[in-house]
């Protein structure tokens, strides 16, 4: 998994976090920020942040159905499970 951008000297948990952002959905963006997950080979390879935009954990979200966080929808699926 990125061997290539491991030998390129990118943060090893920032190149893990950037694939399970496309396993999530996300496609690459290109926007050189260090900011976004998904800039990918665009952002510095000093950059070490591993957490995702706002606007890109907003898409996962989307991509996953809902608005709702997914511990209030396994919530309301459990209680669901009590009314029979
Ligand atoms: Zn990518």
């Amino acid at each position: 998994m990125g061997r290539q951008a491991v030998d390129d000297g990118f943060y090893p948990p920032r190149i893990a976090a950037h694939e399970l952002g496309h396993i999530l959905g996300l496609p690459d963006n290109r926007n050189g920020r260090c900011d976004y997950l998904m800039s990918g080979h665009s952002s510095p390879t000093s950059c070490q942040s591993t957490t995702p935009h706002s606007t890109e954990a907003a898409q996962v979200r989307r991509n996953a159905g809902g608005g709702a966080p997914a511990t209030l929808t396994r919530h309301r699926v459990y209680a669901d499970c009590f009314r029979f």
